[in-house]
């Protein structure tokens, strides 16, 4: 059995303090999803667990989803549910709150976290291509103050996530689109409920006023070990109008990449022509085509 000390963080300062004191051998809960299942398993990542440090009490300060002019703000704490109904995420992100309406089962997107999703480090996390996709900030909280970065490069290997010493997420940060943007979630999963994605991508698209391509963003999740946009498919959009031929041509683009990072694999077979897929149905649920 694992045993570790239970702590409830008083204030954003005092969870930082307690991070710093025990390091690696302190864990966060939020929704518990994931971590709490982890410890009842006893996986070999938490056998030196020695205090579990429990956010829910920093509700006022963690939960929210917010605006300005330019950018939606969103607490850690916010669950799968608060994204799929938040009124601020179906106007400026519809396709974070598509994705976070796919997670697990009602009862998992009740309790599971933004912050617990991304705090995670696991490239099957359903919100995350769309979080890339619109180059969302990560803030991370520390004794030392706040620093702000890139959420893709929050992510430094498998399973690691580049948080030093006594931080932990404090908010996401992300840019609104331009006007005229349109966004699209897709995913392949187990089977249809509880299914962690095998595979997803989040697209965003913007337009011109003669609809052509001005703006692309892919995302593809599970295919790299760290989450990242597909450039070069992205590219290929640009100047051009929506049609089946090339988004599939997009598609095969970010198979290429995803051969190229990570080589032929005995699954490659299978991989190519459903990441060629997901991507096609991301870009065509954003243009708003027939599948
Ligand atoms: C049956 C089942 C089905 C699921 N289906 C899906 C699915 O379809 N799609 C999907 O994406 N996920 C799925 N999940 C995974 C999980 O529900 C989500 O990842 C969830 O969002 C995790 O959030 P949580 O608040 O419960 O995290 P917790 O379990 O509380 O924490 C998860 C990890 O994040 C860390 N953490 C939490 N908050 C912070 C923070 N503020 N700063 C730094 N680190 C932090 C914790 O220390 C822990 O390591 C499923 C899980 C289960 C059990």
């Amino acid at each position: 059995m694992i045993t570790y000390e239970y702590r409830r963080a008083e204030s954003l300062e005092d969870a930082a303090s307690v991070l710093e004191k025990y390091g690696d051998t302190a864990r966060i809960v939020a929704g518990g999803t994931d971590i709490m299942v982890q410890i009842h398993e006893k996986d070999k990542r938490w056998e030196n667990l020695k205090c579990l440090l429990d956010m829910t009490y920093l509700e006022n300060e963690l939960r929210y989803i917010s605006e300005d002019s330019e950018n939606v703000y969103i607490g850690p704490l916010s669950t799968h549910t608060d994204l799929e109904n938040s009124e601020i995420i179906k106007k400026y992100l519809p396709f974070l709150g598509e994705a976070s309406s796919t997670v697990g089962s009602p009862q998992i997107r009740n309790r599971g976290t933004i912050g617990g999703s991304i705090g995670n480090a696991f490239p099957a996390s359903d919100p995350l291509p769309a979080l890339v996709a619109a180059d969302a900030v990560v803030v991370l909280y520390g004794l030392c103050g706040k620093r702000s970065i890139l959420l893709k490069d929050l992510y430094e290997g498998k399973g690691k996530l580049a948080l030093r010493r006594g931080e932990f997420i404090r908010e996401f940060i992300v840019p609104k689109f331009p006007e005229g943007t349109v966004t699209g979630f897709s995913k392949l999963g187990r089977r249809k409920a509880l299914a962690i994605s095998r595979l997803n991508c989040a697209a965003a698209l913007t337009f011109g006023e003669k609809g052509e391509i001005t703006r692309a963003r892919i995302c593809p999740g599970c295919i790299f070990i760290v989450p990242d946009r597909v450039e070069k498919a992205e590219k290929l959009l640009i100047g051009e109008k929506p049609s089946e031929k090339l988004f599939y041509e997009a598609g095969r683009a970010v198979s290429d990449v995803m051969i190229e990072r990570t080589g032929v694999r005995w699954s490659t077979e299978y991989k190519k022509p459903a990441v060629e897929e997901i991507v096609f149905r991301a870009l065509a649920a954003a243009a708003g085509m027939e599948v």
